[in-house]
């Protein structure tokens, strides 16, 4: 079986062509379908059109927020109750078109990727939000070493074990990639039809671009150091304490030898600073350490997967 995750916020018109338009395109294969569409909390006619579809469709499955989440939890609840083996997820708006699901899923089938994203070459968005994706796909890139083109686009084919193995909240759906590649996931992309969004707006606003990119830098973060915080906030404090330890020590000299007054020098200051400092990464790092260790040793904790085991 295969699932296709919808989410929608105030997406009323778009719920029934989009319905058709994947009926459409999967009904004419062999894979047995599964649809869940999530309402995020819409306050428009998106559930009621909803509602109303299911009616019809056995396959149709709805989960209603009782508020809105945003995407990432959207997508997560898509995830948590798919049973596909597989499981595709796109825009409500549209954007992407649902007629590129087939080749989607034969080239994770066939070339045995863990998960497949599409890759919006012709993009059809205004010039401003063009520039800015294209920012954002290269400082994704540049800060998680990932590779594809377009890191942005929601539309993916994954295989179920991924969907499970993904902590989504935030704005985190943008770096479901580089999430899944640094467990060790092989992703591909393929290039996907994008079209002009005909009905309803975009939810993006530069508050949540703001969020986004908070949300990059602690996943980066978290990616880099998480197991070993001491690297980062050691490292730091040694330096301070370096050069903390080398202005004391020419402070000292001059004062001893040539009898220099202190008090007046904003170097001791600087000195006494880069000391305290130091002092304060050190213990910072020791404690994020601490911290990691108390986490992991919890049950069933891990800092790795296994990805076969035989017998
Ligand atoms: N969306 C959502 N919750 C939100 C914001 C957006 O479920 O809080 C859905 C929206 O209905 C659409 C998808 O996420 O299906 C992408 O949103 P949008 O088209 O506004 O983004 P854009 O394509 O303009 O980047
Ligand atoms: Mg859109």
């Amino acid at each position: 079986m295969i699932s296709v995750v919808v989410p929608f916020y105030n997406e009323e018109d778009n719920v029934v062509p989009l319905y058709e338009e994947i009926c459409e395109s999967v009904n004419p294969l062999d894979n047995q379908f599964e649809i869940i569409f999530v309402d995020d909390g819409s306050t428009d006619a998106t559930y009621r059109m909803m509602a109303d579809l299911s009616k019809k469709d056995q396959r149709l499955r709805i989960i209603k927020f009782r508020s809105n989440f945003g995407q990432s939890a959207a997508l997560k609840a898509g995830f948590d109750n798919a049973k596909g083996e597989y499981v595709i997820t796109l825009d409500a708006d549209l954007q992407n078109d649902p007629h590129d699901i087939p080749a989607m899923i034969d080239k994770i089938m066939t070339e045995d990727y863990d998960v497949v994203c599409g890759w919006r070459f012709n993009r059809r968005d205004t010039g401003s939000k063009k520039v800015f994706s294209k920012f954002a796909n290269f400082l994704r890139n540049q800060l998680t070493s990932e590779q594809i083109h377009d890191s942005g686009s929601t539309f993916r084919i994954y295989k179920k074990e991924c969907t499970e193995d993904l902590e989504l909240y935030g704005e985190l759906h943008r770096y479901i990639p580089a999430m899944l590649s640094w467990k060790g996931y092989k992703i591909g992309e393929i290039k996907t039809n994008h079209r002009e969004r005909l009905h309803g707006k975009t939810k993006y606003n530069y508050k949540r671009l703001i969020k986004g990119f908070l949300d990059l830098i602690v996943i980066t973060f978290w990616q880099k150091y998480s197991l070993r915080p001491i690297h980062i906030f050691g490292g730091l404090g040694m330096v301070f304490s370096v050069l903390g330890g080398l202005i004391t020590t020419y402070l000292v000299f001059i004062r001893l030898v040539y009898g220099t007054g202190l008090a007046d020098r904003p170097l001791f200051t600087a000195g006494i600073f880069s000391m305290i400092i130091g002092i304060q990464f050190f213990t910072l790092g020791i404690l994020a350490d601490v911290m990691v260790k108390i986490y992991y040793g919890q049950n069933g904790r891990k800092n790795y997967l296994v990805e076969r085991n035989i017998g």
